[in-house]
């Protein structure tokens, strides 16, 4: 029998943590860091008689995410209880969106998305000694802290078919939630966390597989590689001939190891009830005007308009956009001076300057835009070399200020003329052998003599007027 090719099919569910000042049901200040347990009060804590108010900002950011992500909004949605006991969850429940969830029926890029929900966040158990792991530590302690943080759930729908094309999602969607401004998306913090819902089926299959879900991964590295490695796992079993079983899993990303969490046989009845104790979220004209009037250009259709409109490739629109500041820098270096093409100062932006910069934002450093326009335009208008315009990047990077005066005080202009014919007879002098092979036809032996001139000139020749002037003076 022929192997059965399968067909991965993918659905991830993405948990977000709200940038708000304070909790979701509480007035506690968020915090990240703090010494454990200083930010509760009865209503976090669950004490009886205690009761929840939801915060307004935690509901705009939530139509925020959902127009982003271009959702159907709710007219009326409401909170449920969602019941469960884990020492990390004081009330015995959760309070979360179960049947009306404020969005539903987007899409982001290829991939649709089937709900966008409001919920709070877990406490943060601590498992004390050894692994880490719960059933491997000496002792578990619970910070408060982060119980009841506002978090916004998405589920897409199950239309990812690669481990890539899941990370190039998770990517869009980091860089669509950070420039709505929404969470600080950092994903080591945990404020942004995906699980991963996978199946295979063979290939020509309508009908899905059995899926196992892959938890809590915090890397988009992570989350490829897991589910690569569930994929495999998966392929296995069915090529030996047995059956997935529905389970939840742990990946590991320093073995590679997949471990269960939990079977199907121990899935949680959450009882899902309405919230008594909060009103519906209906939005008002007023709310939702507010929300799509906050919402920025975003990275998708930013890269979009980069390509459609200023002619960059596709590689650089996108760098230019997921790196929203990075696109902020160039438009502002591009209206600063008229002069420059965009293709060409994108270059400038997303090679040189960010191989100086690193991952310090451009706006955080000492080069202004208007001064890496003029770099630029000097280089593009050959008033000085590619390699000189490094150099006064260089001094750009570490010092500031103006291009044009650091190619003064340091004397990186194009050498002249006169300066440069001087220098190609010394090269032709100095390499007599390159002169035969030219003259005999090997066009690649110009290559010393170019070499010749550009270290004498530091770099501050134009390789093509150096061609010109060998060729004119050995009459080629
Ligand atoms: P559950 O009821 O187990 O939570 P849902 O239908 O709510 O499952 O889907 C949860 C997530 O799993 C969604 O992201 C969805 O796209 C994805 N999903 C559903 N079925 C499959 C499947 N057979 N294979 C892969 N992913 C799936
Ligand atoms: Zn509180
Ligand atoms: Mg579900």
């Amino acid at each position: 029998m022929n192997a059965v090719e399968y067909e991965p099919v993918i659905g991830l569910e993405i948990h977000v943590q709200l940038r708000t000042r304070t909790k979701m049901f509480c007035g506690c200040a968020l915090s990240f860091g703090d010494e454990p347990n200083v930010h509760t009060c009865p209503v976090c804590l669950g004490h009886p008689g205690s009761l929840p108010v939801t915060n307004a900002q935690a509901v705009h950011y939530g139509l925020m995410i959902a127009m982003a992500l271009e959702c159907t909004i709710a007219p009326r949605s409401i909170f449920h209880r969602k019941n469960y006991f884990y020492p990390d969850l004081p009330k015995g429940y959760q309070i979360s969106q179960y049947d009306i969830p404020l969005g539903r029926d987007g899409h982001l890029g290829d991939v649709r998305i089937h709900r966008v929900h409001l919920e709070e966040d877990a406490a943060k158990l601590v498992h004390a000694g050894s692994s880490g792991r719960m059933h491997t530590a000496e002792a578990s302690v619970v910070d408060f802290n982060r119980g009841g943080t506002p978090l916004v759930e998405i589920v897409t729908e199950p239309d990812i078919r690669t481990a890539e094309q899941a990370g190039d999602f998770l990517r869009l969607l980091r860089a669509t939630l950070k420039r709505t401004g929404v969470s600080d998306v950092n994903m080591e913090e945990g404020s942004l966390r995906c699980d991963a819902n996978i199946s295979i089926r063979p290939v020509g299959e309508s009908n899905f597989g059995t899926k196992t879900e892959l938890k809590n991964m915090n890397s988009f590295r992570f989350i490829e590689r897991g589910i690569d490695a569930e994929v495999a796992r998966q392929q296995e079993i069915l090529r030996g001939g047995g059956e997935v079983e529905q389970e939840t899993l742990h990946y590991d990303p320093a073995t590679g190891a997949i471990s269960s969490l939990r079977s199907k046989e121990e899935a949680h009845d959450y009882r899902y009830f309405p919230e008594p104790d909060l009103v519906p979220i209906v939005p008002t004209e007023e709310m939702l005007e507010r929300a799509r009037a906050e919402l920025p250009e975003l990275p998708a259709a930013r890269a979009e308009r980069f390509e459609r409109e200023l002619g960059l490739n596709a590689e650089t629109a996108r760098l230019l956009s997921f790196r929203g500041e990075l696109g902020d820098f160039f438009e502002d270096a591009l209206g600063a001076d008229g002069e420059v093409e965009p293709a060409t100062l994108a270059n400038w932006v997303t090679g040189d300057l960010v191989a100086r910069l690193g991952d310090t934002e451009p706006q955080q450093s000492k080069v202004e835009p208007r001064a890496l326009a003029r770099l630029v335009e000097l280089v593009s208008a050959k008033t000085i070399s590619q390699s000189a315009g490094k150099t006064v990047l260089d001094v750009l990077a570490a010092e500031g200020g103006d291009p044009e005066r650091i190619v003064e005080e340091r004397s990186l202009g194009m050498a002249g003329a006169d300066e440069l014919e001087g220098i190609v007879d010394r090269a032709l002098e100095a390499n007599p052998q390159a002169v035969e092979e030219l003259r005999g036809g090997k066009a690649k032996a110009i290559g010393a003599i170019v070499g010749f001139v550009m270290r004498e000139t530091k770099g501050r020749a134009d390789g093509g007027e150096v061609n010109r002037l060998v060729r004119e003076k050995l009459q080629l």
